[in-house]
């Protein structure tokens, strides 16, 4: 059923989501991953069971905090959206945006949960899930066919179950300079290797995605814009993680097991190479096969809500270097209020940080309005969001570094505290044991939630917080 924008605005103004008792916790995420079986390596060997598996461990923390926020009442208001095609409370992170209140509420997410943990990972899923509904609605309307229906089903499944989704778009490419159907090796591309009729059969690599050992299922999707020969490659379609055929070949996440990595051994991500190897794949989870026009379309989609939610997210890991400059400061004795070169290098980090989420607000206020009832970010703000922190990610790190001093590359880790120390270590390193702390001991930009839009409330705060130490 069709809901009109009109609707769709009224419904998202009035509705007060609750917990619906199916959203998962963190530790129920963690059950979950027991109910699958993929077959996963790390570093060159099987992982038995993703969920007790330390190598991934960091990754599945950080996650975890993306599904225990929806549980939090003060960022409930966040965290949680009603779905309006089915009246449905669910996770922000599954969910379809209808009005411009919901990418602001979105970026504040993920800005929030990327102070804690660095790097959301689940925003990926939200990005791809956006883009594909607008996309085979538009399909589905140029050319006819039940792309957006078999899509809706499924998304309701998604969101139902709470799931974690990882976006398996970025193709191996091997050559380049060469298309799709032109690459000396077809599994350079995911690709359709039969049409079967009770579905495909397909096969390739995903060279790139977030968290793959750690998600229940792939959304897999095109890359690029293809021409007719490449109609096979066009393809997007909803794959279980231990699908028969799929191997998920992985880094570890974060620095698992690193006494001195406070913050890398606690949180971190995982990245997989997917390799598909004939996996067969039903009609209804089928949301594109062979329409190659339509390749560019979902590819643009998808990229223009992944920049706008990178905006964000490099946000909140830009506060999480503010907040960490400011520790060390403190820790090597200085007030950086009254020592301009350091006050300076800290107001110009904040300046940078929310000078890139500004474009991210400004593309959800002047939102795009989709013939297919949601709404996207606009397109010119996103890109200049992702253009500036894309740049400007490397000033940050110099900036955090030049506040903080060489003992945070230099400094020996935890595991040599055995050694004989100093007469008053505390005291010889910096004003106090701080001179090991990272932001993961503190967090910076916990402060306090906007329970409404309000723009970087907490995280604005922090920020300022970090820069004048008048307003402790
Ligand atoms: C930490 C991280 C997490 C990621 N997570 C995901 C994920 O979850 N899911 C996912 O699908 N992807 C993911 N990606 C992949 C990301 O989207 C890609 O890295 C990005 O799209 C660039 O693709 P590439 O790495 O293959 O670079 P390439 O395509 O190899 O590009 C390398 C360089 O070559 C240039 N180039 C490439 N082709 C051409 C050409 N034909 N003509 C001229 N110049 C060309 C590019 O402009 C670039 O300068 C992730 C990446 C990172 C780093």
């Amino acid at each position: 059923m069709q809901v009109t924008q009109e609707e769709a605005r009224s419904r998202s103004a009035h509705a007060e989501p609750t917990i619906p008792p199916r959203l998962m916790t963190g530790d129920e995420y963690r059950e979950s991953l027991r109910r699958s079986s993929p077959v996963v390596h790390v570093n060159g060997r099987r992982i038995d069971c993703v969920a007790d598996e330390p190598l991934l461990a960091p990754g599945i923390n950080a996650i975890a905090v993306t599904y225990d926020v929806a549980h939090r009442a003060d960022a409930a208001p966040l965290a949680l959206a009603v779905e309006q095609s089915t009246g449905k409370t669910v996770s922000r992170f599954l969910h379809i945006d209808r009005t411009a209140d919901d990418l602001l509420a979105k970026l504040e997410l993920v800005r929030l949960v990327c102070q804690e943990t660095g790097c959301a990972q689940r925003y990926l899923a939200h990005d791809a899930l956006n883009a594909t509904w607008q996309s085979t609605f538009h399909i589905d309307s140029d050319v006819g066919g039940e792309y957006h229906q078999r899509f809706r089903a499924w998304l309701r499944e998604v969101q139902d179950q709470d799931l974690a989704i990882g976006v398996a778009m970025t193709d191996a490419k091997g050559d380049r300079s060469l298309h799709p159907h032109e690459q000396p090796n077809p599994d350079a591309y995911v690709h359709i290797a039969e049409r079967r009729p009770d579905g495909v059969v397909i096969s390739g690599t995903k060279a790139i995605v977030t968290g793959a050992p750690y998600v229940h299922e792939f959304l897999v999707m095109p890359c690029r814009n293809m021409e007719e020969a490449d109609a096979e490659f066009a393809v997007c379609c909803a794959v279980p993680v231990d699908a028969p055929g799929v191997t998920i070949v992985a880094r570890p996440a974060g620095r698992p097991g690193e006494a001195a990595a406070k913050f890398s051994a606690r949180y971190g991500q995982s990245t997989g190479v997917v390799l598909f190897d004939r996996v067969f794949v039903p009609w209804e989870r089928v949301f594109l096969a062979g329409e190659w026009r339509d390749s560019l379309d979902l590819t643009q989609t998808y990229a223009t809500h992944h920049r706008h939610t990178c905006v964000a997210a490099r946000a909140g890991f830009g506060d999480l270097l503010i907040g960490a400059g400011a520790l060390m400061c403190e820790a090597n004795g200085l007030d950086p209020y009254r020592y301009p070169g350091l006050r300076d290098a800290l107001v110009e980090l904040i300046k940078l940080v929310e000078g890139f989420y500004a474009c991210g607000v400004a593309a959800s206020v002047y939102e795009m309005r989709d013939p297919a009832g949601s709404v996207m970010p606009d397109v010119v703000f996103s890109n200049v969001g992702k253009l500036l922190l894309w740049t400007q990610i490397y000033e940050m790190h110099r900036l955090a570094h030049h506040v903080s001093g060489g003992l945070i590359v230099a400094l020996p880790g935890p595991d040599e505290d055995h050694q004989p120390r100093p007469r008053d270590s505390q005291t010889c390193y910096g004003r106090a044991q701080t001179s090991r702390m990272t932001a993961a001991s503190r967090r910076p930009g916990s402060s306090r939630i906007s329970p409404h839009r309000t723009r970087g409330a907490g995280t604005r705060s922090s920020a300022c917080t970090a820069a004048d130490p008048r307003t402790r």
